[in-house]
């Protein structure tokens, strides 16, 4: 069995023609899980083992997709219900999200089920959540299936303290929204540098770095890459629905 993970957008508060906003697939053969939602989410709304969606935090570029999801599932004639796991704050903007179009009035709507963000199971797939550096109420995960395991941070400051499950990802994803020439603004804005993430990595023991939430300059993300190359040189910026399977 694989783990696939499908990187539906790398981008962060910025789009561009090629990537929207950060946003993944976790996928084995039966089941996926949709981690934050942006703006290209056919490859979600077509799996049909879609079992459930994480919003890792309640900024605009992590949750704007979400009713379109709904509506786009619900058009495709799911029937399912649809899990959704998200820290607090995010779930209170999932439901004002989901009052505002009145997705529940739709004929045939789908059970949508809001839940903590505990660590749950959907199908083979198991997720533990971390807290992370940013908002006060935002996390990062740990998925993992058949002893695949793959580290996501979302937006973060630099993590003090790891929990030994997060050790030796074979995939850690995690965000570089600048370089180190920018530390101070970034911490400020609750992000980390290139060089935080590389080291990140080593300190995991990951098998492989994917840099994320990227910004829109690719001179910018040019001198991520070969920063976090310096540190860990199993660093990769991945292109919009790439896919990785482990
Ligand atoms: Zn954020």
């Amino acid at each position: 069995m694989s783990l696939a993970v499908r990187i539906l957008g790398r981008n962060g508060s910025l789009q561009e023609r090629a990537s929207s906003n950060t946003s993944l697939l976790l996928s084995t053969p039966s089941h996926s899980v949709l981690v934050d939602c942006s703006g290209n989410l056919q490859e979600a709304v077509h799996d049909p083992g879609l079992a459930a969606v994480v919003i890792t935090h309640e900024h605009i570029d992590h949750v704007y997709g979400f009713p379109s999801l709904i509506h786009q599932l619900w058009l495709s004639g799911r029937m399912e219900p649809l899990k959704v796991y998200a820290p607090e704050t995010a779930l209170g903007i999932v439901q004002k999200l989901i009052d505002a179009f009145s997705l529940l009035s739709k004929k045939g709507m789908f059970p949508i089920e809001l839940c903590p963000a505990d660590a749950f199971s959907a199908g083979d797939i198991n997720i533990t959540p971390f807290r992370t550096d940013h908002t006060g109420d935002s996390l990062g995960l740990i998925a993992e299936a058949d002893g695949k395991r793959v580290v996501y941070t979302s937006d973060t400051r630099p993590i003090a303290s790891v929990m030994k499950e997060m050790s030796s990802p074979d995939i850690l994803i995690t965000e570089a929204s600048g370089d180190s020439s920018a530390e101070e603004i970034l911490i400020k804005k609750g992000h980390q540098s290139s060089k935080d993430a590389a080291e990140l990595a080593v300190r995991l023991a990951a098998k492989r770095l994917l840099l994320v939430h990227l910004p829109d300059s690719e001179d910018e993300r040019r001198t991520i890459l070969n920063e976090a190359s310096m540190v860990f040189p199993e660093s990769g910026i991945p292109e919009p629905l790439e896919v990785f399977m482990i």
